[in-house]
């Protein structure tokens, strides 16, 4: 079936993310703009995802748990899970290889945990920008040990992209998927690198604030509107 999703936002409790990235508000919007499923990726971090899955019970928008890795290399990766269960365990696994470097909220932002209705919970301590000590090279074992999966985002973008800090895609990364922003013109990266003609892209919105979140564009095609539906298309078993 097809499902239009944007499988790439943060929210509120991301240091550069909006404030008014409620996990309320975010779900809200993005039923708003017609789309069946959104994933929650927030930097290093899922501590949001059960407010927003909730929200997403609540109005019928598919909510899959993720997070948006910063690996030791500083690339970018987002991964997803398949339930809540699964994304708490990977989400304090992460926060377990990451430096002690304490957020400074008037620099950085506010990290900031809601509940449904826009309640402040907590906030993060942990600045949850820096790079985890995980590899990229570990990465795509370690979240499938957890039942998940995951992509290398924005390819396209000059920084914290695989592309901007490695150059180049190697088989033995295992992704099976690959995230570019609408931007992106795909002819040349094709041409330049091979492995990506035979992996799935996505483009998503990367929104950090109401505002950046777009209209939905291409479907995904899935075999139901499910978290492990998604998580099957993008590991290629579907
Ligand atoms: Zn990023
Ligand atoms: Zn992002």
């Amino acid at each position: 079936m097809k499902i239009y999703a944007d499988l790439h936002m943060h929210s509120c409790l991301s240091p550069c993310g909006d404030n008014d990235m409620t996990p309320y508000n975010l779900v809200n919007m993005a039923k708003l703009l017609g789309f069946d499923m959104i994933a929650l990726t927030d930097h290093n971090s899922c501590r949001n995802c059960k407010s927003a899955i909730s929200v997403g019970k609540e109005i019928g928008l598919t909510v899959v748990p993720g997070m948006e890795l910063c690996t030791a290399e500083e690339i970018h990766c987002v991964c997803l899970l398949p339930d809540l269960d699964a994304a708490d365990a990977f989400s304090q696994h992460i926060h377990g290889t990451m430096p002690p470097v304490e957020n400074r909220p008037e620099i950085f932002g506010e990290q900031r945990v809601m509940d449904t209705a826009d309640g402040v919970l907590d906030t993060e301590p942990l600045l949850l920008t820096t790079a985890s000590s995980v590899s990229v090279d570990d990465l795509v074992p370690l979240v499938r040990s957890f039942g998940g999966t995951c992509f290398p985002a924005h390819l396209d973008r000059a920084s914290y992209s695989i592309l901007s800090v490695l150059g180049f895609l190697y088989p033995e990364l295992q992704f099976t998927t690959a995230e570019f922003t609408h931007k992106a013109f795909l002819p040349q990266y094709f041409e330049k690198h091979p492995l990506l003609q035979g992996m799935h892209i996505v483009r998503n919105s990367d929104a950090h604030y109401l505002e950046n979140m777009v209209e939905p564009a291409e479907p995904l095609d899935l075999r139901e509107n499910s978290a492990q539906a998604l998580i099957d298309y993008i590991n290629g078993i579907a």
